[in-house]
């Protein structure tokens, strides 16, 4: 039930219809029985400011925020965490005590705990990252952090290299990726392909034994190049677990609990399965 004493969190984006977050925090909330509600607010580009202010105004618990608002949060922010700093780009606002607000960024550790979930340290390791986005950036950014030796390749020569030295990291033309990911320990395909568009990121037989395919993608669960890197004898790890553990970081943050991991996989499951 709803109260004068329910505590609101959100999430704003444009498009935000099709967020699974409020799926993700309710379901954790409820587990926690906590009298807090998570909605989602439409709000469009350039509006992200005004937003945050109305956070503060409204005394919300905090934001998650997504496309097209990550970076216009990072400058409103009164502070950011290294994470946050470091990428320029925030995916959660948390209203401090006074009324000031911080900035983190979850992704890139939401993706290390995804794969410590399934068994899997990128320490010492060879990461090729497919892709020069948001994703991209906190997830070469998370396993440069944690030990791995990181390269971005991207379609774009020029987007691979601006990510890659905005983090200091490698970078390679994309047409080297099959050769480069045959000498990978872990592959992470931070493209849309498989999801929007079709086909695979890297030719199917890339992959084999003693090697892990990380797929961003939590739409299909699994994408055709998982299918062809688990024939060739590859570990394969599909996205859920990173969005599951980003928002898992976001509501440790605001509770101070730990978070209930199992009825939020399930709620964001069962809604990725009606879809
Ligand atoms: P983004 O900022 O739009 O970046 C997408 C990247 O993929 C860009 O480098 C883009 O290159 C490249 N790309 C797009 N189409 C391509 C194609 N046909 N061939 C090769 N490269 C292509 O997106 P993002 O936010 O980083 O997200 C990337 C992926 O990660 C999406 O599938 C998203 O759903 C997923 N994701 C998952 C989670 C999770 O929690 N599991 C979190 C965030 C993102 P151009 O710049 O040349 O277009």
């Amino acid at each position: 039930m709803i109260s004068a004493a329910t505590r609101v969190a959100a999430v704003i984006g444009d498009p935000v219809r099709h967020s699974l977050s409020p799926l993700l925090h309710n379901a954790a909330y409820r587990a926690l029985g906590l009298d807090w509600v998570y909605v989602a607010f439409e709000v469009p580009a350039g509006r992200a400011p005004a937003a945050l202010d109305a956070a503060v105004a409204l005394g919300l618990v905090g934001l998650s925020v997504t496309m097209p608002h990550k970076a216009d949060a990072a400058r409103r922010c009164d502070v950011l965490t290294p994470e946050a700093a470091r990428l320029a780009s925030v995916n959660t606002v948390t209203v401090l005590p006074g009324g000031r607000l911080e900035g983190d960024s979850t992704d890139g550790e939401g993706f290390l705990r995804s794969l410590r979930e399934a068994g899997h340290d990128v320490a010492g390791g060879r990461v090729l990252v497919l892709g020069a986005g948001g994703a991209a950036r906190a997830v070469a950014a998370a396993c440069e952090q944690a030990g791995a030796a990181v390269t971005i390749t991207a379609r774009r020569a020029a987007a691979a290299r601006a990510a890659a030295a905005a983090i200091g990291v490698d970078d390679a033309p994309w047409e080297a990726r099959p050769g480069l990911a045959a000498a990978a320990t872990f592959v992470v395909n931070a493209t849309p392909v498989g999801m929007s568009e079709p086909g695979t990121p890297l030719p199917p037989d890339s992959l084999g034994a003693g090697q892990v395919y990380v797929e961003l993608i939590y739409h299909p669960a699994e994408t055709a190049m998982m299918a062809a890197a688990a024939a060739g004898g590859a570990k394969v790890v599909g996205g859920l677990g990173m969005l599951v553990h980003q928002a898992a970081l976001q509501v440790e943050r605001w509770t101070g609990a730990s978070a209930p991991l199992d009825p939020m996989r399930e709620a964001a499951t069962r809604a990725l399965a009606a879809r």
